[in-house]
C-alpha cells in the first residue's frame, strides 16, 4: 500500500495551490484527479486568458450561508501574494475591468506556475485516477481504496469542486464525502449563469439575440438581494452576459428581476423634455440612447409606432414608455443549468469547518477546499481567489497538522 504525508483529491486551482504549499513544507503529498487533462476549468476560464484573481477582492464579493466564513483565508492569502506568484514565475497580465486580472498570454501560463510549485515541492501525481470509498482506520489515517490499489494518508483534503461544466469532469464527490463524515450541506444552485425565460414571455425578444448595452439590474430585497451596473446580452432564450450572470447568483426561483436600461438617464423626464422644440420621431430618439434593434421592439411591445413623433404622444405614454426603460421587470422561468454555470452556489456547509484551516470539525485531519464549500464568489477573478486563498490555508494548516501527529 502507497503511504503519505497528506492525500490531496482534485488538482483544480485549488487542489494544486494546496499540495504545492503543502509540500514545500516538506510534507510527502499526492495529489489524485479522476480527469484526463488537467485542470480543465483554469484553461478554459477568462475565454482562455484565465481572470486569476481580482484587485479588490474581499468578503462582500462572496455568497454564503455564513458570510464571515472567507475573511480569515481572503486576508492571510491576498491578490497581491498571487501577483507575486506569477511574477516569481515571469508570468505577465493585465486589468482589464474593474480589477479583474488576465494573463496577457494563455490561462496554461497559470497552470504551468501551479504544476511547477507542486513540482519544487516534490507532489506525487495519480493522474487518472478515481478515488472509490475513504474510510478511517483506527489510528485516524484516510484509507483511499481506488481503482489502482489503496493510499493512505494522514490528512485527506478534498479540492474536488463545485457541479458546473459536467462533460469536463464535475462531480458531487465532496459533498457525498463531506456527508459520509456527518457534515451538513446548503442547498446547491448553479450560479454565474445565464437566465431563460418561457417561451412566450421571450418571444417579442428572441429577435434582439446578440444585442448588449450597459444596464443597472437588481433582484431581491435590500437584504438578500443585489444590483450590479454590467453589460446585459439578450440571447435567443434568454438574458446573459456579465450583468444577468452576477445577478443569477442572487435569483430565487418565482422571483422577478428588475433592469434599468438607461441607468444614467431618467427616460420618462427625458421622453418628456424631447417633447418641446423637437419633431423627432421616438424610435430615432430612443435608438440614440440603446441599441437601435432594442428601440423598435421596445416600441412595438408598447404598441407605439416606430415613426411617431415625440411631441405628437400624450405625456402619459411617453411616462409609461420611460418607466418601462428604467424598470424593466420580467421573472425568469429558470436557468440555463450546471451545464453553463460558472460556479455552483452552495455546497459544504462552512460552521462546520475552521475558517482558519479549513478543517473539518468532525473528523480531524480532514479538510474541504475550493468551490466545493458554500463560498461563491462574483464573477471577475474571486472565485480562483478563494482557490488559492482556501488552498493555501488548507495547505499549510494540514502540513502543521501531520507535523503534529
Ligand atoms: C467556463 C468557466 C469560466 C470560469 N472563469 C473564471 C474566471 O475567469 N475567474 C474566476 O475566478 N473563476 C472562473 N471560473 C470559476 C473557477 O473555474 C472555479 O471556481 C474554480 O476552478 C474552482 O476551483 P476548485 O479547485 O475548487 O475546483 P476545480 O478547478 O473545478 O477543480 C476540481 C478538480 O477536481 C476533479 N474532480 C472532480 N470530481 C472528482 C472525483 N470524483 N475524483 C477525482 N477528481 C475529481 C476535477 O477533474 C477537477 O480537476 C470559471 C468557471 C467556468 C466553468
Amino acid at each position: 500500500m502507497e503511504s503519505f504525508d497528506i492525500a490531496v483529491i482534485g488538482a483544480g486551482a485549488a487542489g494544486m495551490m494546496c499540495a504545492a504549499v503543502a509540500g514545500q513544507l516538506g510534507r510527502r503529498v499526492v495529489l489524485i484527479d479522476h480527469s484526463q487533462r488537467l485542470a480543465e476549468k483554469i484553461r478554459i476560464s477568462g475565454g482562455g486568458r484565465c481572470n486569476f484573481t481580482n484587485l479588490y477582492a474581499g468578503p462582500a464579493n462572496y455568497l454564503s450561508a455564513n458570510p464571515h466564513f472567507c475573511r480569515s483565508a481572503l486576508a492571510r492569502y491576498t491578490p497581491r501574494d498571487f501577483m507575486a506568484l506569477l511574477k516569481r514565475h515571469h508570468v505577465t497580465w493585465h486589468e482589464k475591468h474593474k480589477g479583474q486580472l488576465f494573463c496577457n498570454e494563455s490561462s496554461d501560463a497559470v497552470i504551468n506556475v501551479l504544476k511547477s510549485e507542486c513540482d519544487a515541492g516534490g507532489v506525487v501525481w495519480r493522474t487518472p485516477l478515481s478515488v472509490e470509498q475513504v474510510r478511517q482506520d483506527a489510528e485516524g489515517r484516510f484509507m483511499l481504496d481506488t481503482h489502482a490499489g489503496p493510499i493512505a494518508a494522514r490528512a485527506l483534503i478534498v479540492a474536488t469542486g463545485g457541479l458546473s461544466i459536467p462533460k469536463i469532469g464535475a462531480t458531487d464527490f465532496a459533498y457525498r464525502l463531506a456527508k459520509q463524515f456527518g457534515h451538513k450541506l446548503i442547498d446547491t444552485r448553479p450560479a454565474l449563469v445565464p437566465l431563460t425565460f418561457a417561451a412566450a414571455d421571450w418571444e417579442p425578444f428572441s429577435a434582439l439575440s446578440g444585442v448588449s448595452l450597459e444596464v443597472r439590474i437588481a433582484t431581491g430585497s435590500k437584504q438578500s438581494g443585489a444590483e450590479f451596473d454590467e453589460d446585459l446580452l439578450l440571447t435567443h432564450r434568454g438574458l446573459s452576459g456579465p450583468g444577468v450572470l452576477q445577478i443569477s447568483s442572487y435569483w430565487q426561483p418565482g422571483e422577478p428581476v428588475h433592469i434599468d436600461l438607461l441607468p444614467n438617464r431618467d427616460a420618462a423626464a427625458a421622453l418628456l423634455e424631447a417633447k418641446t422644440g423637437t419633431r423627432r420621431q421616438i424610435a430615432n430618439l430612443l435608438s440614440e440612447w440603446v441599441p437601435q434593434r432594442l428601440a423598435h421592439v421596445w416600441l412595438e411591445t408598447h404598441q407605439i409606432p416606430a415613426e411617431a413623433r415625440v411631441a405628437d404622444l400624450p405625456d402619459k405614454v411617453l411616462r409609461r414608455v420611460g418607466e418601462a426603460l428604467s424598470r424593466w421587470t420580467l421573472t425568469p422561468n429558470g436557468t440555463e443549468g450546471y451545464r453553463k454555470a460558472e460556479v455552483t452556489r452552495g455546497g459544504i456547509d462552512t460552521r462546520e469547518l475552521s475558517s482558519t484551516t479549513m478543517m473539518s470539525a468532525r473528523a480531524p485531519g480532514l479538510y474541504f477546499i475550493g468551490e466545493a464549500v458554500d463560498v461563491t464568489g462574483w464573477l471577475g477573478g474571486y472565485n480562483f481567489q478563494w482557490a488559492w486563498a482556501s488552498g493555501v490555508a488548507a495547505g499549510q494548516a494540514a502540513a502543521d497538522h501531520v507535523r503534529r501527529a
